[in-house]
């Protein structure tokens, strides 16, 4: 074959790239083709943080393309039209692509191969590229997906993964027109987080090289310290597909004692694809109903944003989400408690708010961690409340993270930075922090009413 078209989505590099490696061995020449998707913007997916991000990522695969020989290609608006048009000025035969759990992925796929075999070409899907295992991979008897993380875990780690391959060494690509790389403000307008991690599969490898020498090891008892900052922050680069999870687990498990803590955070991110994949509806509803009547107030919503409720572990987790487009998990787990129990507000407010701003936000791991912490997902405790109070004391014991985040309580020493309120009057007024939002007591009755719990 002469030649064929490789369709960058969510596997942003070079290494470890089935999709990539896959057309390169069927092809004599390929077009490294990434599509500025209109779908994906019009859909308010692209957001500053991820545009600045992503532009990143883009510049630094074609670099990479460019040591080999070859360059990226970019086109702009519908993915499908313009792969097809792509496809047609360079005779490809076939389009390669990696799968996707989406709604949105799967239509995408649906529709390039039904307009790529109108002319007579062939769409080629690629399993384990944006997942360690495919969804579907693993199943319960009789089912469509694993609706409990536990036994999906067990099976999961079962599993064979498939070899790590590394990048190839030349990349030919034939003659095709393409636009300059996209800077971020043509990607989204608007003003970007001011500490965001720089994208790119370079800076993915040289930060996974760094954890794996010097961070897994620790993660089994330090990665729930909020100020340890022990976790490896490699989402982004995951998400974007500037890493292979597949590469990521095999160096992993390399280590002495297999950093199984690690690892098993992975598969709770192929545990969520595999519910999205097969219940695409449960990016917009609840998977399990609880029969919610949320409550609306905008300007608690608006309090709960801003990081000013006056509950400093929740504020300070909200502000290092604006300035850095990225939250610890101890704390996107406490502050999706705080709005969807504590407040009682609809976990697609929160999606969304996240959405905005991550760098790492996708439709599997967003949405259904929130309903996960919602109840109206795959917890098995659907009810449990996070109190904020008991969270600080114990994953911020000496308020480190607190004082980092919420600079009005920078002078507030030890533990006592969690209860502002039981400084004395002259004080507390003086750090121009506001009082809590809410009593805890009165709003773990409501919820707990609301749910018909009492
Ligand atoms: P580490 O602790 O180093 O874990 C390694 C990798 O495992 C992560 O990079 C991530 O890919 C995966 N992982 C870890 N925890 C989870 C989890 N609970 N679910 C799925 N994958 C996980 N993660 C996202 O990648 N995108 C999101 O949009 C997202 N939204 C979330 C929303 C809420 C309300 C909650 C509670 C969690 C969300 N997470 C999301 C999961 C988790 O918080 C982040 O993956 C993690 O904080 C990223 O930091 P890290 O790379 O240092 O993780």
């Amino acid at each position: 074959m002469r030649v064929a078209i490789v369709l960058f989505t969510a596997d942003l590099r070079l290494h470890d790239n089935p999709v990539l490696r896959a057309a390169l061995s069927a092809a004599e020449s390929v077009v490294p083709l990434f599509v500025v998707d209109s779908g994906v913007r019009d859909a308010g997916f692209t957001t500053p943080n991820r545009a600045a991000f992503l532009s990143e990522c883009l510049a630094d695969l074609d670099r990479g393309l460019r040591a080999r020989g070859g360059h990226l290609v970019i086109r702009e608006g519908d993915v499908v039209r313009e792969a097809c048009r792509v496809a047609a000025e360079t005779d490809a035969a076939e389009v390669h692509l990696a799968g996707g759990s989406s709604g949105y992925a799967q239509r995408r796929e649906d529709r390039l191969r039904s307009a790529l075999a109108a002319d007579g070409r062939r769409l080629r899907v690629h399993d384990a590229v944006v997942t360690a295992l495919p969804p579907g991979a693993v199943l319960p008897s009789g089912r469509s997906h694993f609706a409990v993380f536990t036994p999906y875990y067990r099976r999961w780690s079962a599993e064979r993964l498939r070899p790590v391959t590394g990048a190839p060494r030349r990349v030919a690509v034939p003659t095709v027109s393409t636009l300059p790389l996209p800077a971020a403000a043509s990607l989204a307008p608007g003003t970007a987080s001011p500490a965001l991690a720089r994208g790119g599969e370079s800076e993915g490898r040289r930060r996974l090289a760094a954890w794996l020498r010097s961070g897994v090891d620790a993660y089994a008892v330090r990665h729930d310290d909020m100020a340890a900052d022990a976790t490896s922050r490699l989402s982004p680069y995951l998400h974007f597909g500037c890493l292979s999870p597949v590469e990521v687990i095999d160096r992993a498990r390399r280590r002495p004692g297999g950093a199984e803590a690690f690892v098993r955070q992975l598969a709770w991110r192929d545990f969520h694809h595999q519910v999205l994949a097969a219940v695409p509806g449960a990016a917009a509803r609840d998977y399990r109903t609880r029969h919610d009547r949320w409550r609306t107030d905008p300007e608690e919503l608006a309090a709960w944003k801003a990081g000013v409720t006056g509950f400093p572990v929740v504020d300070a987790a909200m502000r290092q989400l604006a300035h850095e487009g990225w939250m610890h998990n101890r704390a996107r787990m406490l502050v999706a408690s705080f709005l969807t129990k504590t407040l009682y507000h609809d976990w697609r407010e929160g999606a969304r708010h996240f959405t905005d701003l991550l760098i790492d936000a996708d439709v599997a791991n967003n949405q259904l961690n929130w309903q996960w912490m919602a109840g109206t997902g795959t917890d098995t405790r659907p009810h449990r409340v996070l109190n904020p109070l008991v969270q600080a004391r114990r994953f911020d014991p000496e308020g480190e993270y607190v004082r980092r985040w919420v600079p009005e309580l920078a002078g507030v020493a030890g533990g006592a930075v969690h209860q502002p309120w039981r400084l004395e009057a002259v004080r507390r007024e003086r750090l121009g922090y506001p009082g809590p939002l809410v009593g805890l007591p009165d709003a773990l009755a409501r919820f707990r009413r609301a749910r018909g719990l009492t």
